[in-house]
């Protein structure tokens, strides 16, 4: 059966990595979280304090990602070190936000990307799976839900982690990545024109997956 690349995009917080997981498992896919590299790269500047732009690109070099299967789930690693959890705190999610801006951190992460996906079998999300790391992506799927929606997800999530959240805070971390993803002057965040939009504010995540499922075997039916 023909392989295809699965491009998944969307908003901060709207369940991506949730159906790109489960789309990969139905598939047999390999799963790719490039938020995941972009938090990497933003957690490595945050130990070594590195502020300005030059400085970031400059310790490019020395930084490697990787992903390992840990406890029956995948994990980031940095420079060999698994650092799935500590990437995943609000501050690492800003950071990563602010470095994802930098022309020089999206080259050196979108190679990687690209990399991977060259015997297809992939499903990959992020901001510019679609627009910029895959354009010929078979399936480009472009997620969206409400905000209020997005930052009562993410506000559950961090209280499940143990963090102590304020809503209001969440919903305006979820606006200003939203501001800062649409706006930036590198590849900013859009809908590819052939992608395909699943708002998913009022769907079950079982609903969700069935419509998204339907997408994935029309295609690979129509490719045969
Ligand atoms: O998806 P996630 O919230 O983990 O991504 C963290 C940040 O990395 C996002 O806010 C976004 O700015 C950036 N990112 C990106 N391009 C991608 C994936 C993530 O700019 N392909």
């Amino acid at each position: 059966m023909n392989k295809i690349i699965v491009a998944i995009d969307g908003y901060s917080s709207c369940g991506k990595s949730t159906i790109a997981k489960a789309l990969a498992r139905y598939a047999g896919y390999t799963y790719v979280d490039t938020g995941a590299m972009y938090r990497a790269v933003g957690l490595y500047t945050l130990r070594h304090t590195l502020i300005s732009k030059e400085d970031i690109i400059s310790a490019l070099p020395g930084i490697r990602i990787g992903f390992i299967w840990s406890d029956g789930a995948q994990h980031v690693t940095l420079n060999g070190e698994d650092v799935e959890a500590q990437i995943r705190t609000l501050e690492a999610g800003n950071c990563a936000s602010r470095i994802s801006q930098i022309k020089e951190v999206r080259a050196f992460l979108v190679a990687q990307q690209q990399a991977m996906g060259e015997a297809k079998g992939i499903v990959m999300d992020g901001r510019d799976i679609g627009t910029v790391v895959f354009p010929r992506a078979e399936l480009k799927l472009f997620l969206t839900a409400r905000p209020e929606v997005r930052a009562k997800r993410r506000f559950d999530e961090l209280i499940e982690k143990g963090e102590k959240p304020v809503y209001e805070d969440v919903l305006a971390d979820v606006n200003d990545r939203d501001y800062r993803d649409t706006h930036r002057a590198e590849s900013p965040l859009r809908q590819a024109d052939d992608a395909i939009v699943v708002d998913n504010s009022d769907l079950t995540p079982d609903q969700q997956m069935e419509i998204i499922i339907g997408l994935f075997d029309e295609k690979i039916n129509g490719k045969q």
